[in-house]
């Protein structure tokens, strides 16, 4: 005969089929605090939280709940034999879900927050990575929904060819449709990084910005800058380093402190990926920026020559606090001339940076006459070895004798590789 449930696993049953409607917002940790609220204890003391398992797992044994690991956290689902639902019954509404990332050249967050999402409800969760060259490629797999996400304008013609094989579909990606966003629960769930099986964090902290390149989508789409959150939305304690996706966080000075500081207090590394922008960039920052372990480097744009001052301010007030060398985004052909990017590199060469050259291109730049030597400038500055080893001229020079070059990639990479 089976023991008697105890006061505390009967608290946790209770309080489990109050959210049984909302499952996936109940995790241990939000679990854990409920109870110790109601009685009147601690929910970070190593007693309560040995009491909490120990429970939780005397609950898991005799199937009086189920629970699905979702990253650090366990969620705990539903009721059985108690008339609400059945583990059976729960199987079987599990659904098959396919997340398809069109062209992401990071893991793609919104389908990260779609499989927790999902995974947490129980369902099965595939994913598909850059499946189109087309748009014709089938599918011959069933799914009950189907989710697709497009980043790039110059993709969006196959990825709605290649979405109308799909009954139940959901399209995203700024050029698919500007307006959509994900909804509030989902935004801010934890992202599923066993999907693409990293080892890092990665969000958002703030969204927008007050800037208004011509080249650039972010304001339009949302806006003047503004926090929604922090580190611990999204990170994984499992993991030691954040890649913080955030277009201009320098703008909310106060906000970037209070993410250094998190930052440094869990003793993490960090990848401003998007780059810092270096004309808000003040001593207290660079300050700041020294005493954070910043992987692979710091990162800035240079996009313009009228800021040429301020870049070179940086290198040096940089170079006084240690830190020797940043990765600056280079923009080419857009609104400079041949000349004034050549000198852009080259002044960032001189002062023993890394440039790292990005081309504009959109779909009504494909025929721009000097397109292949912008590629070709591409491929030589970013493939650091050839640029640090030998002049443009050079490199050219190699690169026009067809036998040795494997154009590869290109969607990836835009990179020209040299076979051994
Ligand atoms: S500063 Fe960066 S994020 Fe802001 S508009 Fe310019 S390119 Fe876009």
């Amino acid at each position: 005969m089976q023991s008697k449930l105890s006061k505390l696993q009967k608290t946790i049953l209770l309080t489990v089929y109050k959210y049984r409607k909302v499952p996936f917002e109940l995790n241990r940790r939000l679990l854990s605090r409920e109870i110790a609220k109601k009685n009147n204890k601690n929910h970070s003391t190593p007693s309560f939280q040995t009491s909490m398992c120990n429970s939780l797992k005397a609950l898991e044994q005799r199937k009086l709940i189920e629970s699905i690991n979702w990253g650090e956290y366990r969620s705990y689902v539903q009721l059985t034999k108690t008339g609400i639902s059945t583990v059976k019954e729960i199987k079987l509404r599990k659904q098959k879900i396919l997340l398809v990332d069109i062209d992401s050249e990071i893991p793609n967050l919104a389908l990260m927050k779609l499989s927790s999402f999902h995974k947490i409800k129980g369902d099965k969760v595939s994913l598909l990575k850059h499946p189109c060259i087309t748009g014709n490629e089938k599918i011959n797999h069933k799914f009950n929904k189907v989710y697709i996400s497009s980043i790039f304008e110059e993709n969006k013609d196959k990825t709605i060819q290649f979405s109308k094989q799909f009954d139940n579909i959901e399209l995203g990606g700024y050029f698919i449709d500007s307006k959509k966003e994900l909804p509030y629960k989902i935004e801010h769930i934890m992202p599923d990084y066993d999907l693409y099986g990293i080892n890092h964090s990665l969000g958002f902290t703030t969204r927008g910005c007050n800037r208004n390149c011509k080249f650039c989508i972010v304001p339009k789409k949302e806006g003047t800058i503004h926090p929604t959150g922090d580190i611990y939305e999204f990170w994984n304690t499992k993991h030691k380093h954040i890649v913080l996706l955030d277009n201009n966080i320098l703008s909310c000075p106060e906000h970037f402190k209070k993410i250094c500081n998190q930052i440094n207090e869990n003793k993490l590394s960090i990848d401003f990926n998007q780059g810092l922008d270096v004309r808000l960039l003040t001593e207290e920052h660079v300050k700041i920026l020294s005493t954070m372990k910043i992987k692979p480097e710091l990162r800035f744009a240079f996009d313009s020559l009228t800021y040429e001052t301020k870049v070179l301010t940086a290198i040096k007030l940089m170079k006084e606090y240690n830190i020797k060398r940043a990765l600056w985004y280079v923009l080419v052909g857009f609104n400079t001339t041949w000349e004034e990017d050549i000198h852009r590199i080259m002044l960032l060469k001189e002062h023993n940076q890394r440039p790292y050259v990005m081309r504009y291109k959109t779909v009504k730049e494909k025929d721009h006459p000097d397109k292949s030597e912008y590629a070709l400038l591409a491929s030589w500055v970013n493939q650091y070895r050839f640029f640090e080893s030998m002049t443009f001229d050079k490199f050219k020079e190699l690169t026009y004798d067809r036998s040795k070059i494997n154009y590869r990639n290109r969607l990836k990479t835009n990179c020209l590789v040299i076979e051994k």
